[in-house]
């Protein structure tokens, strides 16, 4: 049986299905498997050939038991989860540049446009498929940088297990991405725009994690999570590591590196993952904008929080990823009174220095970087004046970073920059990326995005210090009359 722990070691295992449906353990810990499985060499050859469907199967199996999930059923989330991506391959991998070792992994052919819907939708499926199975419903509650929010508003959609609340802080997304959940007409989403949010996402990180570290509400309100503190999203993530490996390297075994726009460190962490498991990653670029955490704890080994800059990559406007302690604990031997203790340390004093052996192993298996918007804007514009291949702010972050870090990784290694967003869904970054005067092209539209557009919107709206009161009063109302 696959039992998964607590980062903070204060709870005794539990079954995938309660990691799952918990989202945080009891003791505010993060779940992660007791032991991370391997992927053998023979596995790697036999899997080289494989569609993405077929290595998620096989890949996901590894983390899930059959008792939980059968087979057969897994197979029918897998394929259910990706029915609507609009491309065949699902998430491509293209090499647009004259630079034939550059590669761009497109993760956002999902019905909301953004890598979220890779991991979201067999999530919120699952979910619905355990809930269905118990006999229970469950509030979903989730903070968004504006991708989040419309990838879990969009797969939860019409089921009748889940009440979804994105929260979003007003102003800070854009309005495409505003619009994908509040012209959702069903009636078990409830987006919320939350005012005076000076830090960002990270302030409803904050009352999300109140809520949640009250058991007894947390259990009276039913309430879960599908940010990337939920276990499932990091898992189904560790897939395109794997695929994009394939798809990239010169022969099976050969190093690849892949270059990753971090914000919550939920994708990155898949990365490392899978590098845990035995993938020939040589490195993953954690590639940050100005607001650069995580770069400032990878190259000088202090973890603190940075001041947060608003970004033409504002999905990845994030101050504090909270996958940190997830990525340490997976770093540091499944250490759990180390990482209680070190979140200790941050908590008190605000900051919290890795130890020399943690650092200097992290540095082995990642490389960062942080990224001007300046850069951002250029590599947007050289993308596509040059090579006519329009990249999105994320992506962008990634390409950036991936050729300025090129020359310092193996001569002949691949490198595989994530391409997280569709650019439609950021044509304000893409006008001023390209020049105000110019007209939107093509590549920067999509039909989605203009529908929306004609849709009557539903929101509710609060400020950031009324927000517990009024969330908790709201889903109480709401609570499955
Ligand atoms: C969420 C998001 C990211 C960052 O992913 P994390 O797992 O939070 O590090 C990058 N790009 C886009 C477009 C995103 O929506």
């Amino acid at each position: 049986m696959i039992k998964y722990i607590s980062t903070k070691g204060g709870i005794s295992p539990v079954s995938f299905d309660d990691a799952v449906l918990q989202g945080i353990a009891a003791d505010g810990g993060l779940f992660v498997p007791e032991i991370i499985p391997t992927i053998t060499t023979e596995q790697l050859h036999e899997w080289s050939t494989l569609d993405y469907s077929s290595l998620a199967y096989e890949v996901l199996s590894l983390f899930i038991d059959r008792q939980i999930i059968s087979s057969d059923d897994l197979k029918t989330l897998i394929a259910d989860s990706f029915a609507d991506f609009d491309h065949p391959d699902l998430i491509p991998l293209v090499t647009p540049y004259d630079n034939s070792r550059l590669h761009i992994m497109e993760l956002f052919h999902g019905p909301t446009l953004s890598f979220k819907d890779i991991a979201m939708g067999f999530l919120v499926r699952t979910m619905d498929y355990l809930l269905q199975k118990r006999n229970q419903r469950i509030n979903l509650i989730l903070a968004t940088t504006g991708d989040t929010g419309p990838a879990a508003a969009n797969a939860s959609a019409g089921r009748k297990t889940l009440t979804c609340w994105p929260l979003f802080p007003a102003g800070m997304i854009s309005v495409e991405q505003e619009q994908q959940m509040t012209t959702l007409q069903d009636e078990n989403i409830h987006p919320i725009a939350v005012s005076e949010c000076l830090e960002g996402v990270d302030d409803l990180d904050v009352v999300i994690a109140r809520l949640f570290s009250d058991t007894k509400r947390k259990e009276k309100l039913k309430l879960s999570s599908v940010n990337s503190i939920n276990w499932c999203r990091v898992m189904v993530q560790t897939v395109h590591y794997i695929y994009g490996y394939f798809k990239a390297c010169k022969n099976v075994g050969a190093p690849v590196a892949f270059s990753v726009p971090s914000g919550a460190l939920g994708n990155l962490c898949a990365g490392n993952l899978a590098q845990k498991m035995g993938l020939p990653i040589s490195t993953c670029i954690c590639a940050n904008n100005q607001n650069q955490t995580l770069h400032t704890a990878f190259s000088t080994g202090v973890f603190k929080k940075c001041e947060l800059v608003q970004t033409v990559s504002s999905a990845i406007d994030i101050v504090l990823p909270y996958n940190f302690w997830r990525f340490l604990f997976f770093n540091n031997n499944y250490d759990s009174a180390k990482i209680t203790s070190m979140m200790k340390t941050f908590d008190d004093s605000g900051e919290v220095q890795l130890d020399s052996k943690t650092f200097e192993d992290i540095r082995h298996s990642i490389t960062s970087i942080a990224i001007s918007d300046e850069r951002t804007l250029h590599t947007i514009r050289e993308s596509y004046d040059k090579y006519g291949y329009l990249l999105d702010p994320h992506g962008a972050v990634a390409v950036a970073a991936a050729k300025i870090l090129q020359p310092t990784l193996g001569k002949d290694t691949p490198i595989v920059c994530l391409a997280t967003a569709h650019p439609a869904k950021f044509p304000e970054v893409i006008r001023k990326a390209l020049g105000d005067s110019k007209e939107l092209p093509a590549q920067g539209k999509h039909k989605a995005l203009e529908d929306a557009k004609l849709l009557p919107e539903k929101k509710l709206t609060c400020t950031v210090s009324e927000l517990e009161n009024f969330l908790s009063h709201h889903i109480k109302n709401s609570l499955f009359a």
